[in-house]
Formats: structure tokens, sequence, C-alpha cells
């Protein structure tokens, strides 16, 4: 039996869109060569960004599905309530907290100014001498990788997964690399950095980022810790950087991002680039330097020049659908790309406007 649609990519954007796709009746084949992939690399915390509407209007729907699957996913998807405290180290930061807690409390999201004192309360591990951070108590976190698994195991009759590596798209038809071929009414593609393997024209660019984690040391945080300045060094569109961004994970290890470098393609652990992002860390949680770091990695956020995925039409390629381009929230915002995806491919209503992210803004009809 040939499916309605097929997807190329089970991350967690491709398997959150076979999900909503089969909610919606339509049946799904998914390929995955797991060539290697961001939603394994990532750190999977679910937050609310609001760099520009769009983003926050994405990120705000996705969270409030996130909060609807949790209670039925099991507990190895890791889904944690911790919220998030953003970290504000002098008081240029502080007034930057106090701007994004107004811009949060305009779009109705609840959260919380500490002061140093509070601050201190709340996270007694941080260094002492901060100012206060911005809590959001609306953010949490997931192991991504098994929340695509558990997606996909959701509609048994509607989604079939294929271990298959894509070597080409033909219209609604795609070749595999043992010569066989599948067909559909329509291709989605959800491959990640990837996608421009299949669509060159596509505007997304790799992003490197690096992440370690402790062994278990468990009660020493327990919200996600970012730093304000993370804000600001996450939309770098050259060079590199690092931010402070831990997370306790439910096993009591520590996860630590995060670094951000372009112009390279390159998966190795670069030393001097870990060696910033634990300086970096060690700076505003001392404690750290007692810990051990068991292991870390590498990935590639697809980076979209205006940080917005593409989620819609190729205008170009009939029967050819795009949800890629996630930058560093894919983890957050699969949700709310499956649901704007899954309506338009089947011409129901989309639960928000869904302009700001098609991809026709970069790619001439
Ligand atoms: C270091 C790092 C930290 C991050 N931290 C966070 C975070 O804290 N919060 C957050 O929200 N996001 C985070 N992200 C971003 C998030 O992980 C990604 O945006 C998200 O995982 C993208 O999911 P995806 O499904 O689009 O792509 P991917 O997860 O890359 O999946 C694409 C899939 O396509 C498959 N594929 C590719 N080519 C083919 C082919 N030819 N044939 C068949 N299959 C193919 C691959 O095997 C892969 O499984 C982070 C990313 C990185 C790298």
């Amino acid at each position: 039996m040939s499916a309605d649609v097929i997807i190329i990519g089970a991350g967690i954007v491709g398997a959150a869109c076979a999900y909503e796709l089969a909610r919606l009746g339509t049946t799904v084949l998914v390929l995955d060569a797991r060539l290697g992939s961001a939603t394994n690399a990532g750190m999977g915390h679910l937050v609310l960004m609001d760099d520009n509407p769009a983003e926050l209007t994405l990120s705000n729907e996705s969270l409030a599905t996130w909060r609807e699957w949790a209670p039925r996913m099991g507990a190895d998807c890791g889904f944690n309530h911790c919220g998030t405290l953003w970290v504000a180290a002098d008081e240029e930061e502080m007034s930057a907290a106090e701007e994004k807690s107004a811009r949060l409390k305009a779009h109705g999201v609840p959260c919380q100014l500490l002061d140093a004192r509070a601050l201190a309360a709340a996270e007694p591990a941080l260094r002492p001498g901060l100012t206060g951070a911005l809590k959001v108590g609306t953010d949490s976190m997931v192991y991504a990788p098994n929340a695509a698994r558990w997606l996909l195991a959701q509609a048994p009759k509607m989604i079939t997964v294929e271990a298959q590596t894509v070597t080409a798209i033909e219209g609604t038809c795609v070749r595999l690399a043992d010569g066989s071929q599948r067909s559909a009414g329509a291709v989605l593609l959800a491959a990640g950095i990837h996608s421009t393997k299949f669509c060159p024209e596509l505007p997304i660019r790799p992003k490197k980022g690096h992440i370690a984690i402790t062994d278990r040391y468990p009660g020493m945080i327990s919200h996600q810790l970012v730093e304000l300045g993370y804000i600001k060094s996450s939309h770098h569109s050259t060079g590199s950087s690092v931010a402070f961004n831990v997370q306790p994970r439910p096993t009591g290890q520590l996860m630590i991002g995060s670094s951000r470098q372009f112009d390279t393609t390159d998966p190795a652990i670069e030393p001097d680039m870990l060696a910033r992002m634990l300086r970096r860390t060690v700076d505003y949680l001392p404690g750290l330097n007692d810990l051990t770091v068991i292991r870390s990695w590498t990935g590639f956020r697809a980076a979209t020049p205006d940080s917005l995925p593409l989620i819609g039409r190729h205008p170009e390629r009939e029967g050819l659908w795009l949800a890629a381009g996630h930058e560093g929230l894919g983890a957050t915002t699969a949700p709310g790309t499956a649901r704007l995806l899954a309506a338009q491919m089947t011409g129901s209503v989309p639960p928000f406007d869904s302009a700001p992210y098609l991809p026709i803004r970069f790619l001439a009809a």
C-alpha cells in the first residue's frame, strides 16, 4: 500500500509531522537513514524564545503541545518541567530581563523577576554577586530522540518507518540507496541540515555546537540555567561564541552547553572550543571544577538567515513540502511546526498564522 505522504527524516521534526498528519487521517511512510541527527545531539531544552513575534508564537504554541503530550510519554522521554532561569550578571542584563519579562507577560506567559537574594536562594550553586534572573516556569526539557520514537509509535496503522537512505527526490517519487523507489501523493523533506542535499537552493547553513555531560550529582541545580548574554550570542551569523547554559538531567547529571560556530562541517570535538565553553560554565557555577565530565560531543543546527524555520510548500517543486531549518530550537518547536505543516498539507485551518515560516519568503515562486 502506498502512503499519502512520504517523510524524509525521523528526527524530532519529521516524527512530530508524522504524528500530526496521522492524527488528521493521513497515512505516512517515514524514511530515515540515521545519518547523524541534530535530535540526537541537542540539549532538549523546551524553551520559550521571543527574539521576534513569530519565534514567540511558534515556541509558545509548541510548549503548550509538549505539556499536553507529557503525561502520555514514557519515563524514558525524560520530560521534566524544570523551568528556566535567565541569569543576569549585571545591571544591563537585568534591564534585558525586565524587558523580556514585559514582553512575555504581554503575551500571557507567566514569569517572575528574581533579585540577587532570591536567585541565590533558588540556585545556591551559582557564584555570588550575580544581579538577578528571570524565571520562566513554563519551560521544560525532554530527551528528544526518545520523544521522536514515542511520536512515531503512536499510530501504528497510519505511520510506517523504514530504515532507508534517500538518494533523490523526483516529483512525488523518492529513490533509495538500495535501488528501489517509493512514491506517494506528496513528499515532506524534514532532513535537517541534510535537506540541502536534495534542495541546494534552501538557505540553510550548518551551525556547529559542543555539548558536555557530567557524572551524576543529584540536586546541584534544579532549573535550566542560561545567561542572558545567550540571546545575543545565539544569533551571531559569523564566527564562534559560547554561552553559559546548563541543564539538570533527571539522572542527576548536568548537561553543559553551548557553543556556536559557522563555517565548519567537521564534527570533531575542538578542545579549545570545549575548554572555552567549560570555562564560561565554571565562571557561573564554580563547583563544576570539582565535577567529572564523562562525555562530550558535537552536532549541527540547521540555521536560516532569519532564524525561523521553513514550514510549508516548496514554491518551485510540485508535491514537495518542507519542514527544516529549525536551528537551535527544533526540539522546542517541532509540535507547532507539525501542526502548521499538517494543516497546510490537509487543507485545514492552521492553528496560527503560517506566513512568517513559509519557504516562499526565500524561494521565488
Ligand atoms: C548542540 C545542539 C544543541 C541543541 N539544543 C537544543 C535545545 O536545547 N532545545 C531545542 O529546542 N533545540 C536544540 N537544538 C536544535 C534541535 O536539536 C534541532 O533543531 C532539531 O533536532 C532538528 O530536528 P530535525 O528533525 O529537523 O533534524 P534532525 O534531527 O537532524 O533529523 C534529520 C533526520 O534526517 C535523516 N536524513 C538525512 N538525510 C537523509 C537521507 N538522505 N535519507 C534518509 N534520511 C535522511 C537523518 O538521519 C536525521 O535523522 C540543538 C542542536 C544542537 C546541534
